[in-house]
């Protein structure tokens, strides 16, 4: 049972207890909160909801109850960087009513979470800026820097793609003459005679004779992607002759 009446002294008796049953079997977390929250007790109430992960909870109850020194301990607490921050904003919400801009610039300092562009949202207009004007001048350094590094990038992808659209354009434009009955390397059956492929040298290969040679030697996986890949290529012919209500179309040469 909890005795509230006997003041700050009893609270903080209560709170040395509750700290030494920290993740022991004995303390019903849920409970014990109902119980202090009923009793009026604030400090054990925030205890408890940091015990209970209830980060937030904490911080906004010792707030309230303006107890900043408890709000910070709090605010340290989460193991998520993401979640301290937010924390500290919630402190820095808090203060940004107190009007002193001192106070501001001492929490990020403290906090050492936040930086002055995550603060200034939180600045009303009427508040004068000028004392964060140090931190200001470098953060905008910071963008400027990192704006030139973002504009470098953007000409480097800029370049890459005008390089990769003229050599698409040439690989087009590509004509290779063969003779007429110029035959395949591997089976020396007239290359014409089916699907070929032929290259930049000259030399003709039917696809069924390379793919009867490269699939061996594949490994699983890449066979697998042959596999869809000729897989997705009957679908787009069968959708093509569908829509042509014509023959398959001949084999291109490449
Ligand atoms: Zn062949
Ligand atoms: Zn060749």
């Amino acid at each position: 049972a909890v005795g509230a009446q006997g003041g700050d002294d009893a609270e903080d008796e209560l709170l040395g207890f509750l700290a030494s049953q920290e993740g022991g079997p004995m303390l019903d977390a849920r409970f014990a909160l109902r119980v202090c929250e009923e009793q009026g007790l604030p400090r054990a109430v925030v205890l408890l909801y940091g015990m209970m992960g209830m980060h937030e909870e904490a911080v906004r109850s010792a707030l309230e109850r303006g107890d900043l020194g408890l709000a910070k301990e709090n605010a340290r607490k989460p193991a998520d960087r993401r979640m301290r921050q937010k924390l500290w904003l919630h402190i820095v919400e808090h203060q940004v009513a107190s009007g002193d801009v001192q106070k501001i610039i001492g929490l990020i300092r403290e906090s050492q979470e936040l930086s002055v562009r995550d603060v200034l949202p939180f600045i009303p207009d009427s508040m004068t800026i000028d004392a964060f004007q140090v931190e200001i001048c470098e953060c905008l350094d910071q963008y400027e820097e990192q704006i030139e590094t973002l504009r470098q990038e953007m000409e480097d992808h800029r370049r890459a793609l005008k390089a990769f659209k003229e050599d698409l354009k040439q690989a087009e434009e590509r004509v290779i003459v063969i003779e007429e009955d110029q035959s395949c390397e591997i089976c020396g059956e007239p290359a014409t005679r089916e699907r070929f492929y032929v290259f930049a040298c000259r030399h003709c290969f039917h696809e069924a004779c390379l793919r009867a040679l490269v699939l061996p030697a594949l490994s699983p996986a890449r066979r697998e992607r042959l596999l869809a890949l000729e897989a997705t290529r009957l679908e787009h012919h069968a959708a093509a002759a569908g829509a042509l209500a014509g023959p398959p179309p001949m084999a291109p040469a490449r």
